[in-house]
């Protein structure tokens, strides 16, 4: 959606969103629902929310890809494109680092959901918290079966669950 800076009222809007967004950086296979408070402060524009997507992710472990839902705050200001010549000049205090450029006179709130979605994306994505990963040996996929390689380093939590496997059985 366009935002038309000088058309915000002076009480501010609320959008309360549902847009099919795309982006080169992660599979988005859902439309990411927002809800945000434009407030204009003279030329600044702040923004704060949230939003929510389910996107497609790969494991780091196992490589496979699998759905995961992110939802994260938006919170940032605007300030018009103009202002970087100044705001070179003066340091930019640590908490301008959430600072974007709007330039004339719009804002696009598909731009800005992307970036704040992927700003949130996680560093080392796991498809589950005990992802067993692939064997480094033969390269099997260890969360659909044991290869049955003999790895050198063995990871004593495994050897922990083996144990109480074998306890139960
Ligand atoms: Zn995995
Ligand atoms: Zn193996």
């Amino acid at each position: 959606m366009k935002i038309i800076v000088s058309e915000i009222p002076e009480e501010g809007i609320e959008l309360d969103l549902k847009d099919d967004i795309k982006s080169d950086v992660v599979s988005i296979v859902s439309p990411v629902k927002s809800v945000m408070r434009l407030v204009k402060i003279e030329d600044e524009v702040m923004v704060k929310g949230a939003l929510t997507a389910d996107v497609e992710l790969q494991c780091s472990r196992c490589l496979n890809h699998f759905p995961t839902r992110i939802s994260s705050q938006v919170d940032v200001v605007y300030h018009p494109v103009r202002e970087i010549v100044k705001s070179e000049q003066r340091e930019l205090k640590s908490a301008e680092l959430d600072t974007v450029f709007y330039s004339d006179d719009l804002i696009e709130t598909d731009d800005l959901l992307r970036e704040q979605l992927i700003l949130n994306l996680p560093m080392k994505p796991l498809c589950s918290p005990d992802c067993k990963g692939f064997c480094p040996k033969c390269g099997a996929d260890l969360n659909i079966s044991e290869c049955g390689c003999e790895t050198k380093e063995t990871d004593s939590r495994f050897e922990v669950l083996k144990q109480l496997k074998k306890e139960k059985e």
